[in-house]
């Protein structure tokens, strides 16, 4: 891993906010990138001159420009992307698609994010499934071997979360595909945090359903997001939500559901939100995802090596394999102080709440953790600093 070998220095020209504070918090809502928030805004302007719908017609390409940029970053076909507001969204649509039944298993790991939980724990009240929570191995990630016990013929879904929100862990997602696809069970992945952090490539980790939101290390704006739905699975997956761009009616009794993963849409769209994303995936794609990758996990190496040498901290992040986000907290003060204090001296960091991934801070018995994420506009020189105000911030009071 080489750190000089990425062009930071245009990586900061192009993201205009950088100077102005030291962002890490990227795993909540990265900084964007100026060709995004130009998009974003060039399209809202053209909107106020032009009309909603004008717009959208002049735009159509750039409008388009997203599914093929997201089939390009996922490695899939165009017609197997829709665009949703959020990854929750695009997750719960994926998952209240699926036809599960009373006595159903869903095999779900450790650091499955709240949100998705408290979806599947209503179906375990609505409809009666089973969620059966398979364990971490020694180093913190998912136990594949214990998901293959696991396995037998009432287990009709895989949920995984790729990165949880709230804990430096990558999961062996491919992993976890090859076991799903040997068995034939649907796979959902939750990739929120590895897109635009990691490649993420659908066939090689052979998951069936997957999402994504805007905001995080891809860079996009805000309420944005994605769902990826394997061609094979679209046939049979039909929305829980429908309207009439999800389906046509062919007469004032019959609908005819669209064949391709806007199945999953709604019409109506934050329009400039959906180009920018593109412009936001394209972007990631230009500094090329392994460069990304390898700029990211070496800064956060470092941000680990350095806060472990502090006497008092403990970094809580798990895993063989290890991404940017760094978690950690201190005997001596509560996250919420120090957290304020960064933020006084303009660091930007976050909190992990027992929410972000309840099942890991329950086993671990963790206090509310810090969280500093980084992305490869970070430097060195913001580690230090980050560092210096830190270590000040554990004496004073
Ligand atoms: C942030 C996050 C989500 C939710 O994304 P939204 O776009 O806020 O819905 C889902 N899963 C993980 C792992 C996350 O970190």
């Amino acid at each position: 891993m080489t750190m000089n070998k990425f062009n930071v220095e245009r990586s900061r020209c192009e993201t205009r906010g950088c100077g102005n504070h030291i962002h890490f918090n990227n795993a909540g809502a990265s900084l964007m990138p100026a060709p995004v928030c130009d998009a974003l805004h060039g399209y809202t302007k053209q909107e106020e001159m032009e009309g909603g719908y004008e717009v959208m017609n002049k735009q159509a390409e750039p409008l388009e420009n997203f599914y093929r940029a997201a089939a390009k970053l996922l490695n899939c076909g165009t017609d197997e992307i829709a665009f949703c507001d959020s990854a929750s969204r695009a997750w719960a649509s994926a998952f209240y698609a699926l036809p599960l039944r009373a006595g159903d298993r869903v095999l779900v790991g450790n650091a499955e994010y709240g949100s998705n939980l408290v979806a599947l724990l209503q179906q375990t009240k609505r409809v009666g499934i089973e969620l059966v929570r398979v364990p971490d191995a020694e180093s913190g990630q998912i136990d594949t071997a214990a998901l293959e016990t696991l396995i037998d013929n009432r287990v009709m879904l895989i949920c995984l979360t790729h990165i949880p929100s709230g804990n430096g862990l990558v999961n062996p997602a491919a992993e976890v595909g090859r076991i799903a696809r040997s068995h034939g069970i649907p796979y959902l992945l939750d990739a929120c945090q590895s897109l635009g952090q990691l490649p993420v490539d659908v066939e090689e980790i052979g998951c069936d359903l997957l999402c994504g939101t805007g905001r995080k290390y891809l860079r996009g704006p805000r309420g944005t997001g994605l769902l990826y739905v394997r061609k094979q699975w679209l046939e049979t997956l039909e929305p829980a939500l429908l309207n009439h761009h999800a389906a046509t009616l062919t007469g004032a009794n019959a609908y005819q559901l669209r064949g391709d993963a806007r199945r999953f849409e709604f019409w109506e769209r934050n329009c400039a939100g959906q180009v920018a994303l593109g412009v936001a995936i394209d972007y990631a794609l230009s500094w090329g995802l392994p460069a990304v990758e390898d700029r990211v996990k070496s800064l956060a190496k470092q941000l680990r090596q350095q806060l472990r040498d502090i006497n008092g901290i403990q970094v809580t992040d798990r895993g063989r394999e290890q991404c940017g986000i760094v978690t950690f907290f201190a005997e001596q003060k509560p996250a919420e102080q120090l957290q304020q204090q960064l933020f006084q001296q303009r660091i930007h960091t976050s909190l992990v709440d027992f929410s972000a991934n309840p099942f890991l801070v329950d086993q671990y018995h963790w206090p509310k953790l810090l969280r500093a994420s980084l992305h490869y506009y970070n430097t060195l020189e913001e580690l230090e600093y980050f560092l210096e105000v830190l270590n000040t911030a554990l004496i004073r009071n």
